[in-house]
């Protein structure tokens, strides 16, 4: 099995754990470091839910209860977001790449039968021409 997808892991984080998932996941130290970063991440989200939902005294509430909560979630997103973004664009990347070789290969064929047999004394004549005309 190839390392854990950004989807897999997010499913991984979610409790949807395959078979086949755990088993890799015991093996390959890369994706177990991978999920582990995750669930470290949210573990201390769950922990800054919970002393922010500890009373506060009011004054002190408001700061305290927007700022961890807004960090905690913008860090989850962007540890979700990224490796899928990142996926997606190398994808994307991988189909342009095969665009471009096809187009070469065509333009490559083109320009091969672009000179046929029966145009090379017309060809020859033109080099010689421009020989003369260096002169
Ligand atoms: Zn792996």
């Amino acid at each position: 099995m190839t390392h854990l997808s950004a989807e897999q892991i997010a499913q991984w984080i979610a409790g949807q754990r395959s078979a086949e998932a755990e088993v890799h996941v015991e093996s390959c130290g890369k994706c177990r470091a991978r999920v582990t970063g995750f669930e470290d991440v949210l573990a201390q989200f769950r922990g800054a839910v919970r002393s922010v939902s500890a009373p506060v005294p009011v004054w002190r509430a408001r700061r305290s209860l927007v700022w961890p909560r807004l960090v905690a979630v913008a860090a989850i997103a962007l540890l979700l977001l990224v490796p899928l973004y990142r996926e997606r664009e190398a994808r994307r990347r991988a189909a342009i790449e095969q665009q471009d070789t096809q187009l070469l290969q065509q333009v490559d064929a083109g320009i091969s039968r672009a000179v046929p047999d029966a145009m090379d004394p017309l060809v020859k004549m033109v080099s010689w021409n421009s020989n003369e005309a260096q002169k």
